[in-house]
């Protein structure tokens, strides 16, 4: 029979809680992704190159025509000068992106450092690659960089650093000043950088994001990875990209070859086609998406939710202390079934859960959905 390479991995909490919010028919704000549909122009070019017969292989690194744009918009927005051929490449989904750096820069018995609550995927791809995670948790109800604890954590087998920001799923936000105290430590110690920034656009109350591409030190020494499906509301369309120095790209490429070889032809020209058309459109998704977690929380006034407005994401955080001592896990089923509305527990995300009730709530969904969500949640 077959021994399992990931014994202590099951179905991700969020198809299992999509699935559990589809059987009782509840309000799903568990697994994150929009209920509305993206640009009209955008599905317009995929219908158009899928008719246009666009439809075979795409140049391994992605569509040029694409790349090119994501150098334009990095030049036009941050800044931030990167070469289309050698230093951008298009990923089906960042999660594949991912895990393809993962495995071109751990080895066996290296350590990689994670921050959690960790996103679900890292610490799987990390034991495949034969490395060990090493978790260092967020501290506080701000779920900030606690600089103490990773500097001890840090090995002569540390490899790579992990982070995510906007970070899922607590919503924070690294600060400038966080990421000029990273340069200067990865740095210090000779380290690789996974920087997990697909909620780029998705910060708020004037807050500005910064990517690691912005730090020289940084952008030498880190694989950047961004999605396209946050982006442009189109997860299903599993089109990502990242942007690494010349040297890690072509160790990313040799992997991601022979993971999946390619991203989807036509989605990428329908993106290269939006983008070229609408430059601007990324930039309306910060107040876009403030009104929906502004509304989320306004609706929640008088219940019996401890609440701290996300920085960043689409997703809230909810304190349930006051209503219930049970645990996040156990909650989060209950709810979808007694109440009708399907949330994801926090404590999922950890090595070692602290003693918090927390449970995360996606907000990208339409205005009547978000008041249905609050007048449940209010009857708790
Ligand atoms: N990283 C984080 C933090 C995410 O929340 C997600 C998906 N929601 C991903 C990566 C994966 O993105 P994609 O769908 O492009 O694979
Ligand atoms: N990243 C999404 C979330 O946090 C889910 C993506 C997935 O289901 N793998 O909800």
């Amino acid at each position: 029979m077959i021994k399992s390479k990931l014994p202590n991995v099951g179905t991700t909490i969020f198809t299992r809680m999509s699935a559990l919010a589809a059987e009782h028919g509840a309000i799903n704000l568990s697994q994150g992704f929009p209920d509305f549909d993206a640009p009209v122009a955008l599905r317009e070019a995929m219908a158009r190159n899928v008719m246009a017969g666009h439809n075979q292989y795409a140049p391994m690194a992605g569509v040029l025509r694409l790349r090119e744009q994501i150098a334009m918009q990095l030049d036009l927005h941050r800044g931030v000068a990167c070469n289309p051929d050698s230093e951008i490449t298009v990923v089906p989904g960042a999660t594949e992106g991912l895990f393809c750096a993962i495995m071109a820069c751990v080895r066996t018995g290296d350590e990689v450092i994670l921050f959690d609550p960790s996103y679900d995927s890292y610490q799987p791809s990390i034991e495949l690659a034969g490395g060990r995670a090493i978790h260092v948790p967020l501290s506080g109800d701000d779920f900030l960089l606690d600089r103490e604890r990773l500097e001890s954590a840090l090995s002569p087998r540390t490899r790579l650093i992990m982070i995510n920001s906007p970070h899922n799923p607590s919503g924070s936000v690294l600060s400038r000043d966080d990421l000029v105290y990273l340069q200067a430590l990865v740095e210090q110690h000779d380290l690789l950088l996974i920087s997990d920034e697909v909620y780029e656009h998705l910060v708020y109350d004037g807050r500005p994001h910064h990517s690691v591409l912005e730090f020289p030190g940084l952008r030498a020494r880190s694989f950047a990875f961004f999605s396209f499906g946050k982006t442009f509301s189109v997860t299903g369309w599993k089109t990502g990209y990242c942007v690494a120095p010349p040297a890690l790209t072509a160790e990313l490429r040799k992997v991601h070859q022979f993971v999946s070889f390619v991203a989807v032809t036509p989605v990428q020209l329908a993106l290269a086609d939006f983008m070229q058309a609408e430059p601007d459109y990324a930039a309306t998704l910060a107040s876009f998406y403030q009104h929906k977690r502004d509304l989320f929380c306004e609706g929640l006034a008088g219940s019996g939710f401890k609440i701290k407005p996300s920085a960043g994401t689409y997703f809230q955080l909810l304190d349930y202390s006051a209503l219930s001592a049970e645990r996040d896990t156990v909650l989060c089923e209950q709810w979808t079934r007694q109440h009708g509305i399907a949330s994801i527990p926090i404590s999922v995300f950890y090595e070692e859960p602290p003693p918090q009730h927390l449970l995360r709530f996606c907000f990208a969904k339409s205005d009547p959905v978000l008041r249905a969500a609050t007048e449940r949640l209010c009857e708790i």
